[in-house]
């Protein structure tokens, strides 16, 4: 029987590297809620939105059309942004700078939790995200709260974005993720909580086989 897993925590702690892998294994489909907001962050980048003015927002919300599409190349889903392929742009520190900020909107977490919802009318789905077992999910069959400690995740996100941009520091990598967890465990609406019924995944000392592993076999109990 097919079910829902959610995936929830901070920022870098290996919630898409996860949740991509659990859903090849068992051949259900993954996604990236962050990239979502993510995609949406961008557009009000480019339109110059300002997050302060509701008519602003929800204008740009009704011109934003988010869809996933798989990419044979890499063998993973890209984000598109009103059929414009998005996937490496909204991987860039301007959107990680203004993305927490955006995500916070009352109108975008709306937007955003309606979408997810509607993808997860299907079973067989892997979601990973910052509220996707507390909002999104609440009914989902297997939550898991990832937790990595700080410093491993700084370095693990640190590589990730020097092999593209060797001009990145160690502390700018630091104070966006301390920013971007600042700021989504505190707002308002559907804030980064750990579910009540999840279950707690510490990755700072697994392998990504073994963190699969794990998962794999709360997945089929
Ligand atoms: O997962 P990722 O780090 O790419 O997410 C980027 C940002 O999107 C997060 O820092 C958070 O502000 C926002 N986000 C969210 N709710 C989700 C997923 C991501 O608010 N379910």
């Amino acid at each position: 029987k097919k079910i829902i897993i959610t995936l929830d925590g901070f920022s870098s702690c290996g919630k898409s590297t996860l949740a991509r892998q659990l859903a090849k294994e068992l051949n259900y489909v993954f996604i990236d809620s962050g990239a979502m907001y993510r995609a949406i962050t961008l557009y009000f980048i480019r339109e110059h939105i300002d997050c302060n003015n509701t008519e602003q927002v929800k204008r740009a919300l009704s011109e934003v059309n988010l869809s996933f599409e798989y990419n044979p190349l890499t063998g993973q889903s890209d984000m598109y942004l009103n059929d414009e392929n998005v996937e490496l742009l909204i991987r860039e520190m301007v959107v990680s700078e203004r993305v927490s900020e955006v995500a916070a909107l009352k109108e975008v977490r709306e937007f955003g939790v309606a979408q997810q919802q509607q993808m997860g009318i299907k079973k067989g789905i892997v979601m990973d995200g910052r509220d996707i077992g507390t909002t999104v999910f609440p009914d989902a069959e297997l939550k898991i709260f990832v937790t990595a400690d700080p410093a491993v995740r700084v370095e693990r996100r640190f590589k990730e974005l020097y092999e593209k941009n060797p001009a990145i520091t160690i502390e700018e990598v630091k104070r966006n993720l301390e920013m971007r967890d600042y700021v989504d465990s505190n707002r308002e609406f559907s804030p980064l909580r750990q579910a009540a019924d999840a279950v707690v995944l510490d990755n700072s000392d697994l392998t990504k086989a073994e963190q699969l592993q794990i998962a794999l076999q709360w997945a089929r109990e």
